[in-house]
């Protein structure tokens, strides 16, 4: 693919679901990322699988190696510290601690992590009416007339996985979003705009990875509510919340519908190299 095989930054405004990325080859985070081609191919950390093959010691002997010379990775996360002459001043500290709880408390960000306790909980009390619901599927099939029921089996996953795929980004998503928002309003000093341009980007380009889970999570559930009619009244509450934050979103970053996701092949020009 030469020079172009990156696409710059492609990773910065995804889901995540390299799984389903039509662009991995071109993603320099998938391709850099040993833990992410591992969950996109469905397998578990390495100190987790069988240890039984080949590949178990060799990603081991890595591990092993770079402790070894640079210490755990978390000790190394934790040193990696600035020097003294290099640490910001205890005003900024306290501007950015208000600034983060700010968006913290945001009504957005409150709903965004509540919607996301929801499914959780959702996913533990609808146990008994999904599996009534496989019975029901499982009888079905044993009938001599031809039926739809392992499609609705399949879908019926499908649309789970949907969800709760993305209930855990929306959250944190949002939350950078916000954080763009409130960044660029607080700028005191940026007499060329192009920090404020910068951070509107960022933050419209987040947004619209949220209007995405947002989208895609209500059409799953959506057509959840129909394949397990018992859940209807349990879906509804999860689906409200998500439409008031996609209105909430609309009203606060009104360009981030406009903002073009390179993993889904949209591109406002011609994909660059890294
Ligand atoms: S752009 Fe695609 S491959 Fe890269 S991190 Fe996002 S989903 Fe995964």
């Amino acid at each position: 693919m030469g020079s172009n095989r990156f696409i710059s930054g492609i990773y910065n405004y995804c889901d995540y679901w390299c799984e389903r990325c039509a662009y991995t080859r071109r993603c320099r985070n998938y391709q850099m990322d040993p833990g992410l081609k591992r969950r996109a191919d469905g397998q578990p950390p390495p100190i987790e699988r069988d240890a039984a093959n080949a590949a178990f010691w060799a990603d081991l002997a890595e591990a092993v190696r770079e402790t070894e010379l640079f210490g755990p990775a978390d000790a190394r996360d934790r040193e990696a510290g600035l020097p003294d002459d290099l640490q910001p001043d205890s005003e900024w500290l306290a501007r950015e601690e208000a600034h983060r709880a700010a968006v913290q408390q945001h009504p957005l960000v409150r709903m965004a992590f509540d919607y996301m306790k929801r499914v959780e909980a959702w996913q533990s009390t609808a146990d008994p009416d999904l599996k009534a619901v496989a019975r029901d599927l499982l009888e079905a099939a044993k009938s001599p007339v031809p039926n739809p029921a392992e499609e609705e089996a399949r879908e019926i996953g499908d649309m789970i996985e949907i969800a709760t795929w993305y209930h855990t980004l929306i959250p944190p998503k949002l939350s950078r979003a916000l954080d763009g928002v409130f960044e660029k309003d607080g700028l005191d000093d940026d007499p060329t705009g192009v920090l404020a341009e910068t951070r509107q980007h960022d933050a419209n380009g987040s947004a619209r990875v949220v209007l995405l889970a947002i989208e895609r999570s209500i059409a799953a559930w959506t057509r959840l509510r129909t394949l397990v009619p018992a859940q209807g009244d349990a879906i509804l509450d999860l689906l409200v919340p998500l439409d008031r934050m996609r209105g909430g979103i609309h009203l606060i970053l009104p360009g981030a519908q406009h903002f073009p996701l390179a993993f889904l092949g949209e591109f406002s020009e011609p994909p660059t190299n890294a």
